[in-house]
């Protein structure tokens, strides 16, 4: 048996810490002693039950896709990892089989199903991960952020996906997302990062994190910086973080000509943006899906041992022990804490 928290029910709340039989693993798969997991957002929306979760989401089932943890014991057809590695793994499980999974571009998998989304999660005491998504970790680099790789991996997978050697950056969002961006297209080369949000706080870790300009856009425009930062046309990079349909408008509204915008925050509403000045202003605009599978990764664990894992560890607000899931809830819910992290051990 194992502690594990639970969404018992198809409403807001309804997580409880239940004893449950820990999981059997097939032949292809490793179990994990999981000694910390993280929050994310989209818990946050099974937690609060929107429409998205209601459509998604069954119950009962175990949350979380957030984890580190070390290998209990493997499956017969496992090659290549053995009992006791550090560990965390993709939160994304693919076919295998389909046209992009045999080319390399398993993040393009139609059939893809998620970790504590559409099968059980990794907030519990031990958890069952497919070999072929087990990511071994270096244990030099902190638990704490070790569990949250996942949403650094969509980051860096964001930030990456046009070159921003010499460019000026549009972040819009200062979620933990956003906030993992600022670093890494620092790293990458960016000439100016800007950063919007409409939280003081946040906005305040973005400019700890290295943005150029937090800009809160209740009370300032975005365009108002580009004096002082020397940004003649607009932004040549965008990448929205957010998820709010009038930050994507503004972006559209901000970039310069040709300008290259990479979308990965999730719209509640569809947005209202000039497609006008998509066509004129020749614009490119990628849609962005969890992480490479494994290029992402690499390049991760390259920039946590160079650096990044010190830039990134200040978004940590909160690690609580698991029993207390529910104040980690409330937490992140209220927009109080930017990432929490759960402690099993
Ligand atoms: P988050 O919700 O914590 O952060 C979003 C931030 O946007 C918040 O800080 C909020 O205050 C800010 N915001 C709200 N309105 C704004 C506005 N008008 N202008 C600027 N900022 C505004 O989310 P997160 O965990 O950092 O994730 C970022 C986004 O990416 C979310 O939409 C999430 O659902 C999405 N996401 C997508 C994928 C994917 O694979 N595509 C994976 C993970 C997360
Ligand atoms: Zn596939």
């Amino acid at each position: 048996m194992m502690r594990a928290i639970i969404k018992t029910a198809a409403e807001a709340g309804a997580l409880e810490m239940r004893d449950i039989p820990a999981p059997q693993i097939g032949a292809g798969d490793v179990l994990v002693r999981i000694k910390k997991t993280a929050i994310c957002g989209t818990d946050i929306h099974i937690y609060k039950w929107d429409d998205w979760a209601a459509r998604t989401i069954r119950t009962p089932m175990v949350l979380g896709h957030e984890f580190v943890g070390e290998i209990a014991a493997i499956g017969d057809n496992v090659r290549g990892l053995a009992v006791g590695q550090l560990v965390s793994g993709e939160g994304h499980i693919v076919c295998g089989i389909c046209r992009h999974c045999i080319t390399g571009a398993q993040h393009l998998c139609r059939q893809t199903r998620g970790i504590g989304v559409n099968i059980d999660g990794v907030f519990a005491e031990y958890a069952a991960v497919p070999a072929t998504n087990i990511w071994v970790c270096d244990p030099a680099i902190p638990d704490d952020i070790l569990a949250m790789l996942d949403p650094l991996g969509n980051a860096v997978h964001t930030a990456l996906a046009f070159n921003v050697l010499g460019e000026d950056v549009l972040i819009t969002g200062a979620g933990p997302i956003g906030i993992m961006a600022v670093p890494i297209v620092k790293r990458a080369g960016a000439r100016n990062v800007v950063i919007t949000d409409i939280n003081p706080a946040r906005l305040a870790m973005a400019k700890a994190a290295g943005a150029d300009a937090a800009i809160d856009v209740r009370t300032e425009s975005i365009s108002d910086i580009f004096v002082k930062l020397g940004i003649v046309e607009g932004f040549d990079i965008g990448l929205e973080m957010s998820g709010a349909p009038q930050a994507f408008s503004d972006m559209v509204d901000n970039m310069a000509n040709g300008g290259k915008i990479a979308v990965l925050g999730i719209f509640g509403k569809p947005p209202q943006i000039d497609w006008n000045k998509v066509i004129f202003n020749s614009l490119t605009l990628m849609g962005i899906y969890g992480r490479r599978m494994y290029d992402t990764w690499y390049k991760m664990s390259a920039l946590l041992k160079t650096g990044l894992a010190s830039d990134v560890y200040p978004i940590i607000t909160h690690t609580l022990p698991a029993d207390n899931f529910q104040k980690g809830f409330d937490l992140m819910a209220s927009g109080e804490a930017c990432k929490v992290v759960l402690d099993w051990s």
